[in-house]
């Protein structure tokens, strides 16, 4: 009977497993997984979860009877520790796996800070797993002085959590603004106005020198580079992910910025692919690596059609979204590589959206609190039809004539 083994348990992992199976593949599908915990689901964690309005089991994708039922073994708390491509064996704590496909899901690692800068420090947080937000919300009390450093998506989305909870939170941003990697200037603004509206204190074009340990070695002070000093009761690490792909490297197989793969998912390796966080792909002559939902779903089903022989190429619009306090931000499509923005606002409004452009080509939408914008800008991008500039930044336009 053939056997298909997936690495990692994450979205993309659960994601090739049951796509196989709703495809009709009968043999063996076995998932492992080095978290011990069901698959689930991520983007709750920063938000509803570490606010502790969302149950633990809310966060599975699927029940347990769902993988027993469909035939899916679960090996959860396992590690892989090598691959032989040659062999086609997997190397686990327990023993050695042959396979016939392999796929790679292992996704990301959050960046910590350097143990000079503190950041191995009690106290001190990152925000990837469930085990990591069990760990921050059993410490977290109204009051406390919190600490974010990174000013990215997790880094917001913690602080805002974290300042409905009422505690006092600071955010220090190395670069001039935050989102600076992600986002327009004009979507940093609509983001920086909520958080200090909401009370967060946030300090752009500030780097972090080192966490100071107060009495019994926990996180107690910021020294902050040509800025003084901050109290931190807690401080959260969000200055981003690597993707994880040191089992592939060590096996040989091709890493470009994550594990290389090709429009259909493949890696350099004969019957090994790769998809999810962990997977750099060819798109529109470049090649990138996505860390969303979206992608992690989508490329997982396509290798898994590719697997039973679909060859069928990875061509996203891609699409992300962010919670932060009662805002909504809708992303669709890759604003990189832009010349102009369009803005979409309406006065006093809390609703507003910014169009990416380079020349006359729409390349992206970030949309708050404006699901219209977000679905004619996704619709947009998925047709390529042209965007009229004139209606996009007039409120009272009905944009929804743009893709009719
Ligand atoms: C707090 C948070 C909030 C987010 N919010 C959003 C959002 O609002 N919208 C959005 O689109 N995206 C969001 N994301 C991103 C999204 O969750 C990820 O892009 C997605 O989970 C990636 O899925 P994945 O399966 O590729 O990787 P992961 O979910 O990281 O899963 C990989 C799994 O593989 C396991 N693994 C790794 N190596 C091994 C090994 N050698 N052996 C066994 N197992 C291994 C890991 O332990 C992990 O469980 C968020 C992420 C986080 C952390």
């Amino acid at each position: 009977m053939k056997r298909i083994l997936v690495v990692g348990g994450g979205q993309a992992g659960h994601s090739v497993a049951a796509k196989l199976r709703s495809c009709g593949f009968d043999g063996r599908i076995v998932l492992i997984c080095g978290e011990d915990e069901l698959p689930y689901q991520r983007p709750p964690l920063s938000k509803k979860y570490l606010l502790g309005e969302f149950e633990r089991e809310r966060l599975h994708l699927r029940p347990r009877d769902y993988y027993s039922d469909n035939g899916i073994e679960l090996m959860l708390g396992e590690r892989c520790n090598g691959i032989d491509p040659n062999g086609r064996k997997i190397e686990l704590g327990s023993g050695v796996l042959n396979y016939d496909e392999l796929v790679l899901a292992t996704g990301s690692t959050p960046r910590n800070l350097p143990e000079r800068a503190g950041g191995l420090l009690d106290g001190v947080h990152t925000v990837r797993t469930v085990a990591d937000i069990d760990g921050m919300r059993s410490e977290l009390a109204a009051g406390m002085n919190v600490l974010v450093v990174g000013g990215g998506y997790i880094g917001l989305e913690t602080a805002a959590t974290c300042a409905t909870k009422g505690c006092n939170v600071t955010i220090v941003e190395v670069a001039d603004r935050i989102l600076q990697r992600v986002a327009a200037p004009e979507t940093s603004n609509y983001f920086r106005a909520l958080h200090s509206d909401r009370g967060v204190r946030v300090l752009e074009g500030t780097a972090l020198a080192r966490l100071l340990a107060g009495t019994g070695g926990r996180v107690a002070a910021a020294e902050l580079k040509d800025a003084g000093r901050i109290d931190a009761d807690l401080a959260v690490v969000g200055i981003g992910i690597l993707p994880s792909t040191e089992l592939a490297e060590a096996a040989g197989l091709e890493i470009d910025n994550g594990i290389r793969v090709d429009a259909y998912g493949r890696t350099s390796a004969d019957g090994v692919w790769a998809a999810g966080d962990c997977a750099s792909f060819p798109l529109g002559g470049k090649r990138i690596r996505l860390e969303s939902v979206q992608n992690a779903i989508d490329q997982a089903e396509i290798v898994a059609e590719n697997i039973l022989g679909a060859e069928r190429e990875y061509v996203p619009v891609p699409w992300f979204w962010s919670d932060q306090f009662d805002a909504k931000l809708q992303i669709a499509g890759l604003g990189t590589g832009y010349d102009r923005i369009i803005s979409r606002r309406i006065e006093g409004a809390a609703a507003a959206s910014f169009w990416y452009f380079a020349g006359d080509s729409l390349l992206a939408v970030d949309a708050i609190n404006d699901s219209r914008s977000y679905m004619v800008g996704k619709r947009l991008l998925e047709t390529g039809k042209a965007a009229n500039t004139e209606v996009l930044a007039d409120p009272s336009a009905n944009l929804k004539l743009l893709i009719r």
